[in-house]
């Protein structure tokens, strides 16, 4: 049989991705993939909008979330997959962060305001719509007010770490977003930690018991993948991957683009079967 594949990190409407859910469902069959997931930031209402749609005969969707977690002056992004999608604790929390997404919104757009750009909060939810409100609304908000020449501007100038009308999310720590998918029974992923490029916060988040490593993405090159491999058989964790497509906002459509094995699914269930035990 050939090798299937899979795509465990897509971001959908829900949050800062520009496909609705049904769109990434349509492309994902259209890629061949086993399975997928759609990993918004702090909300599952892509994975609801198609889960009954979904012909599971075909290809599996994946109930899955990506949280953001503080530690250590970091904020690490934690993939949560196999969760219970309507566990109440889960649902509760991320109401409450959604609505913290929005005040920290209201607070950079404060802080470009006083920097002299003239951006309205109502602009920016009026593009954010029923999304998760982030940075890269508010820098649609600041492209589509005329008030940056391109995307990237708007991290390189206000919104990256460094920049002056970043706020942090500090609304959760990292042991709180793995303590939370592990009580909607799922896994715990540290997404992408070649971006984050703090590898040594592994330890810490191993004695949070974390069960997996985002070794597959799409800013990991062959030797990151291969050292997040090596880490993750190091610890006796597991592995997985995807795109982290964003759909058109990062210039090209990256859905199944990155080639992810189906047995880190498998991993991925089995590390879910152990802690159940
Ligand atoms: P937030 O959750 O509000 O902090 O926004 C995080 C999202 O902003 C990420 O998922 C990326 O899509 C986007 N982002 C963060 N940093 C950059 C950057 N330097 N350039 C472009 N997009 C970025
Ligand atoms: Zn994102
Ligand atoms: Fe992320
Ligand atoms: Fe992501």
């Amino acid at each position: 049989m050939p090798e299937r594949y899979i795509d465990l990190h897509i971001h959908s409407q829900a949050s800062d991705g520009t496909s609705s859910a049904d769109d990434v469902y349509l492309r994902a069959q259209r890629a061949g993939l086993a399975a997928f997931a759609i990993t918004d930031h702090d909300t599952l209402d892509g994975y609801f909008d198609i889960r009954n749609l979904v012909d599971g005969d075909k290809i599996e969707l994946i109930p899955a979330v990506e949280l953001s977690g503080y530690l250590k002056g970091a904020d690490v992004h934690i993939l949560g997959y196999l969760v219970d999608p309507d566990h109440p604790l889960l649902t509760q929390r991320l109401t409450q962060l959604k609505q913290a997404r929005k005040d920290r919104a209201a607070s950079m757009v404060s802080k470009l305001n006083q920097l002299g750009l003239n951006l309205s909060l109502v602009r920016v939810q009026e593009i954010a719509g029923h999304s998760t409100i982030g940075r890269p609304h508010i820098a649609d908000a600041l492209l589509k007010n005329g008030l940056i020449a391109n995307y990237d501007e708007a991290f390189q100038k206000y919104l990256g770490t460094d920049g002056p009308a970043y706020e942090p999310k500090k609304y959760m720590s990292a042991q709180e977003a793995i303590g939370l998918i592990h009580s909607a029974g799922g896994v715990a992923v540290l997404a992408h930690p070649g971006i984050l490029g703090r590898d040594e916060l592994i330890v810490d988040l191993l004695e949070m018991q974390l069960d997996g490593i985002e070794a597959f993405h799409c800013q990991h090159d062959n030797y990151l993948t291969n050292h997040y491999i090596q880490t993750a058989r190091k610890y006796g964790l597991a592995y997985s991957g995807g795109s982290d497509c964003h759909g058109l906002r990062k210039g090209r459509f990256l859905l199944g683009t990155v080639k992810v094995p189906y047995s880190c699914l498998t991993m991925l269930r089995k590390a879910r079967e152990a802690r159940l035990r």
